[in-house]
């Protein structure tokens, strides 16, 4: 299926998920996550409106992010905001600050205090998500909900960054509704944060769902849904 096609067709589902849960299209915000695909596509993606970038690991976003928004260009149109959704380590910090917008995986504190700094240093204030591991599988990075309060209420010495919501990944499994129950807790997870106003200002935001899971996602309070296969697609090597 050609792009501008998947772009619709995911558009309409987003709009149905919306319309079963009482919300309003634009309160749901799309990334399209290039990680799987080349420069030509991610270049197909933004002349098709796509107008925020997802990537997981800076070595293969660079030659995107340079030819997309570097010094010498080779996109003309109007600047994608991009956003680093993956695992990040503390050394890769520099590289990204200043070309990422923002952060989605904000999960330990010795990160919070790399970001900060290096965004004091540049004069911003990066917008971070912090990355819970609702399901409790080993194998995904993030928080234990129990652990997250106290790392909130620590965030407030790192004046470089500014937390705007929590972000999380479900577990893989064919049947979208295995995430439900991931979702819906994430969302309990940040009221209970608001509640107890852990932080100087709300949590608004929540990145969760994937190409498998974004229709129950958006059902359950996605802000942010991630996009790759389903969206721009996946390219073999
Ligand atoms: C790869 C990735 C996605 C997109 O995955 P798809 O299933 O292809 O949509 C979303 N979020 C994160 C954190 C990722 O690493």
């Amino acid at each position: 299926m050609p792009l501008q096609q998947r772009i619709e067709e995911v558009d309409r589902r987003i709009k149905e998920a919306c319309g079963r849960s009482g919300r309003s299209r634009e309160e749901v915000n799309v990334i399209a996550v290039t990680k799987y695909v080349s420069l030509d596509t991610t270049l197909k993606a933004l002349e098709n409106g796509c107008a925020h970038l997802g990537e997981n690991r800076w070595q293969d976003a660079q030659a995107k992010w340079e030819a997309v928004s570097g010094d010498n260009r080779q996109w003309a149109g109007p600047q994608p905001v991009w956003h680093f959704i993956g695992s990040l380590q503390t050394n890769k910090v520099k590289e990204v600050i200043g070309k990422f917008t923002y952060i989605h995986s904000l999960d330990r504190l010795s990160l919070a205090k790399e970001i900060s700094r290096r965004a004091e240093k540049l004069g911003l204030t990066v917008p971070c998500f912090i990355q819970v591991n609702v399901s409790g599988e080993e194998s995904k990075h993030g928080l234990a909900p129990e652990s997250l309060h106290e790392f909130a209420s620590e965030l407030v010495s790192y004046s470089g960054l500014r937390p705007v919501g929590l972000m999380t990944m479900a577990p893989h499994s064919g049947d979208p509704e295995t995430a439900r129950p991931v979702f819906k807790r994430l969302r309990e997870i940040q009221e209970e944060l608001n509640e107890k106003a852990i932080l100087p200002l709300p949590l608004t935001e929540l990145s969760m769902g994937m190409s498998g899971d974004f229709e129950v996602a958006v059902e359950e309070g996605a802000t942010w849904i991630r996009l790759g296969t389903i969206l721009v697609g996946k390219e073999e090597e």
